[in-house]
């Protein structure tokens, strides 16, 4: 049997089998008695059960635990390169398709920027020939392939996987792109389609860096999005967008925002908003080392700070104090037990950092300041693709 009929499976006889061998990936190295204390399973249905799964390589020995006084037990893992998943990350920047293992370690990726020309059809097809030269590279067949997982902008339609109509691509016609359905039909495999943040609070659960299971996270690239888990999983609103949290409004009668209100989060954040700051600071005629421009990038930005430049550095810290404030909105009314950070300024800047936290913790309500854990993502800009493959391999046990 290969591992992606094994995981389609959804007969009752294939239940408590499933059962275990998810218990193996969550828990391996485990063993028979620690299994049998966690599923209540007879030990005669576990042992044949674990040999079922041994006869197909889908787990196996992988050595011997500590001894309680008799032989030591045997402690069984999931055999990792059984099967593979890709797991795309699909931003208003980039694109990534990596090649993940089972147990979610990349095995390859390729990513692309995201530019004027790039319309869905190009997008697609860019990522449909990905897959096929990785599967091709790495000697992978169809059956070896378990399915797509997409972390993307929303809003989405989940259902009919659908990236509905997000702001700010840099090309036209991302409007009701029905992407799922166009690789189902290319790959014939599972493909799953969630918004980029949760897919990264996801990855970054399952990658066990976060404390806790009710988790924000947190993304400001060109514009900000925010993840959510509860009880560990994600969180899932009805229109699959997690862009929402940028137009928190901040600042009654504030700063214009992109979406034609005023006073949103997203207009002191945002990448476009930072830079029309600095080109007024330049127009004013305010010395900076950069010149007024449209194509200012994350790294002309850092780069300009490493020179000294003050009027770069002001936008930034101001930006990093509106961004601690949404944060603290957020913290106030979820109560997560873990805030995670991504972003480029995130991880090259880290004064930006530091003030987004003070900030958040000041403004906190009646939460004792160690009460919350912050940090940067530690699977950084591997987030979203993994958390993406990590949630579509879940679904093939959640269901049920
Ligand atoms: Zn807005």
């Amino acid at each position: 049997m290969q591992i992606n009929e094994f995981l389609i499976e959804d007969s009752t006889k294939y239940q408590s089998l499933k059962k275990v061998y998810y218990l193996i990936y969550e828990h391996g190295p485990i063993s028979k008695v620690d299994i049998q204390m966690m599923t209540n399973l007879k030990h005669t249905t576990l042992v044949r059960i674990i040999d079922e799964l041994l006869s197909h390589h889908f787990i196996f020995e992988s050595g011997l635990g500590i001894s309680s006084g008799g032989r030591p037990p045997v402690l069984y893992e999931i055999v990792h390169n059984r099967g593979y998943l890709f797991g795309i990350d699909l931003s208003r920047t980039h694109t990534t398709i990596a090649l993940l293992d089972l147990k979610l370690s990349i095995i390859d990726k390729f990513s692309f920027p995201m530019t004027k020309t790039h319309s869905p059809e190009i997008v697609i097809e860019k990522m449909i020939n990905t897959v096929k030269k990785h599967m091709q590279i790495h000697k992978l067949k169809i059956d070896d392939l378990i399915g797509i997982g997409i972390g993307s902008v929303g809003p989405l339609e989940r259902k009919q996987g659908m990236i509905l109509n997000p702001d700010s691509f840099p090309s036209d016609g991302w409007s009701h792109v029905p992407i799922v359905p166009l690789l189902e039909k290319e790959f014939t495999v599972k493909v799953l389609l969630e918004n980029g943040a949760n897919t990264a609070a996801f990855g970054e659960n399952k990658h066990l860096s976060v404390k806790g299971q009710d988790i924000l996270y947190c993304i400001s690239g060109v514009g900000l999005r925010c993840g959510m888990l509860v009880n560990g999983q994600a969180v899932q609103n009805k229109t699959g967008v997690a862009s929402s949290f940028g137009h928190m409004i901040v600042d009654i009668g504030g700063r214009k925002c992109i979406c034609g209100r005023k006073g949103c989060l997203l207009a002191y954040t945002s990448l476009e908003s930072m830079k029309k700051q600095i080109n007024e600071h330049i127009a004013a005629g305010g010395n900076s080392v950069l010149s007024q421009s449209e194509n200012l990038t994350f790294e002309h930005l850092i780069h300009a700070i490493k020179l000294g430049d003050e009027i770069v550095e002001s936008v930034i810290m101001d930006s990093a104090y509106y961004y601690g404030i949404g944060v603290a909105n957020m913290i106030n009314f979820m109560h997560p037990d873990h805030v995670l950070f991504n972003g480029p300024l995130i991880y090259d800047y880290p004064p930006y950092y530091e003030k987004i936290v003070k900030t958040a913790k000041k403004y906190m309500f009646n939460t004792h300041e160690n009460a919350i854990f912050f940090s940067k993502g530690a699977l950084k800009e591997d987030a979203v693709p993994i958390g993406a493959a990590a949630l579509l391999f879940n679904s093939f046990f959640s269901e049920r």
